[in-house]
């Protein structure tokens, strides 16, 4: 049976799952959202067996139905190979108590290449099985990792360029470094002068702008996305959890049908909506722990059931999760208020209006199986500065909120339930604030320096992807006001 997509503001669209990829964001503002979550086809146990592929085609075949099984498994193959620097794909380390899901093995060393390593080639089959004619545009606004990860996935594919937002002074010095040395033709990266916010606002702002689509149609362009709003991101992002799981399983670590914890460091709230559907797609999960950083809106949304942005937007050493308004909220709340679109529907115009609202009663009942904590700059860095001198591990500022939320829980709960923390990027991509945590002086040291330090102390060799960025020439140098955001689109496509 075909499984449909409709909008989390309107229930009468009806899509099939390639022409949600290729469109990215509903014409009404809303996210698709599938009609029905599947169910996984065959048990854990089963999976124990497969490698990280077979388990990808398993899950993503339930959600894509009308991709041909050749369609699928040729973009998973083309996804999922050498570029990863393990076999296993997301091998798992234990360390602390704790099982850590290292998703940091693809190429740009962050968690988004694993759902932007497919995310192309989904696209472009898409693409042709909707015979599309037209160049497809990639408009992307980045925290610090989808840029560099969807520059890598686009770059140089036919049919398609991409274009990239960053906030200028929000990203880090490597993170930056990756984005701005892109030499893929078909790409362009610019710094706007503002936060993820507004870069994430201008964007949807250009994709909602009708008259914009239609003159971009006649000269033969049309717009996609490549942030974590387009289900084909989603997708693959459900796949790992219930790897993790599966592994843990075969490990004998738990027992058949055993729920465990997954900890996820939080921003967009596209990785944990994921494992959310790992969850009710059937997958044994007992808490799904949502952590933040200093802009704990999502912490505060949890604890109150009422979600506002207004408060000031904080710089921090975990850059991907400095996020005020997390997009992919919206698919949850569209899905606790009963897959109503109405009430969705006016909690985000409550949202854009007045920047706030609150669920009700009911809704906040059903968020029953989320726990959610945060960790300040100082707790994060106290935790790898911990880890690292009790086990030798050593941990990116991402995972270190995740790691620290744990040690909250665990400590207001006792749980002990065998617990995963989405580890969402290497320590080499954040040199300069994971050596300050671990404290051995960085006065004066470069992020090249400081990552020979990590090297040397976690006993890990330095990825090519810090080695690649070392000398390599700065190639995009623009930068805009958020309001030119709209006029950089027209220049890069005139
Ligand atoms: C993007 C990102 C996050 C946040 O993930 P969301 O899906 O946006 O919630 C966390 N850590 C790292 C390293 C990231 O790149």
């Amino acid at each position: 049976m075909e499984l449909k997509y409709t909008s989390t503001r309107d229930n009468r669209i009806r899509c099939t799952a390639s022409e949600a990829i290729l469109k990215g964001l509903c014409d009404d503002g809303g996210l698709f959202v599938p009609v029905e979550l599947p169910k996984l086809p065959v048990s854990p146990a089963d999976i124990c067996a497969m490698d990280y592929r077979e388990c990808a085609y398993t899950v993503m075949k339930e959600f894509l139905t009308d991709f041909t099984e050749e369609e699928l498994r040729s973009c998973i193959e083309r996804a999922y190979d050498e570029k990863f620097d393990t076999k296993d794909i997301v091998p798992l380390r234990h360390s602390g108590g704790a099982f850590y899901m290292e998703l940091f093995h693809g190429k740009t060393i962050a968690f988004k290449d694993m759902a932007l390593s497919i995310l192309p080639h989904l696209m472009t089959t898409a693409a042709k099985k909707n015979n599309v004619k037209n160049e497809i545009v990639i408009l992307t606004a980045t925290s610090g990792d989808t840029g560099k990860a969807a520059l890598a996935g686009f770059a140089d594919v036919e049919g398609t360029r991409i274009l990239v937002f960053y906030p200028k002074d929000g990203v880090s010095p490597i993170q930056k470094l990756q984005m701005v040395t892109e030499k893929g033709k078909n790409t362009r990266v610019i710094g706007v002068d503002g936060n993820f916010d507004d870069c994430q606002t201008g964007v949807k702002a250009i994709f909602s702008d009708k008259e914009l689509a239609g003159r971009l149609a006649g000269k033969g362009y049309q717009f996609s996305s490549a942030n974590s709003i387009n289900i084909g991101r989603l997708v693959p992002q459900i796949v790992y959890y219930v790897y993790a799981y599966s592994r843990l399983l075969k490990d004998k670590v738990i027992k058949d049908g055993e729920k465990v914890n997954f900890v996820v460091p939080t921003g967009n709230f596209g990785n944990i909506l994921a494992a959310f559907y790992a969850k009710k797609m059937g997958l044994p999960v007992n808490k799904l722990i949502c952590a933040s950083n200093e802009n704990k809106v999502l912490f505060d949304f949890f604890r109150t059931g009422e979600y506002d942005r207004n408060r000031d937007f904080i710089l921090t050493s975990s850059p991907s999760m400095d996020i005020l308004i997390s997009s992919n909220l919206e698919r949850l709340i569209y899905h606790i208020a009963g897959n109503d679109p109405e009430k969705n529907a006016s909690l985000m115009a409550a949202l854009k209006s007045d920047g706030k609202y609150e669920i009700s009663p009911s809704m906040k009942e059903r968020l029953k199986g989320f726990e959610a904590y945060y960790a300040s700059e100082k707790e994060t860095a106290e935790k790898i500065g911990s880890l690292y001198e009790e086990s030798g591990y050593i941990i990116d500022t991402h995972t270190a909120v995740a790691a620290a939320a744990y040690d909250k829980y665990l400590s207001d709960t006792g749980d002990d339930t065998v617990t995963l923390i989405a580890s969402t990027a290497s320590p080499f991509k954040f040199a300069g604030s994971v050596m300050s945590a671990i404290d051995r002086g960085i006065e004066g040291k470069n992020e090249f320096e400081l990552a020979e330090e990590i090297s040397s102390l976690g006993g890990v060799k330095i990825p090519p992807a810090i080695e690649e960025i070392k000398n390599a020439e700065i190639i995009h140098k623009t930068e805009c006001k958020i309001d030119g955001m709209m006029e950089e689109v027209e220049r890069f496509l005139s």
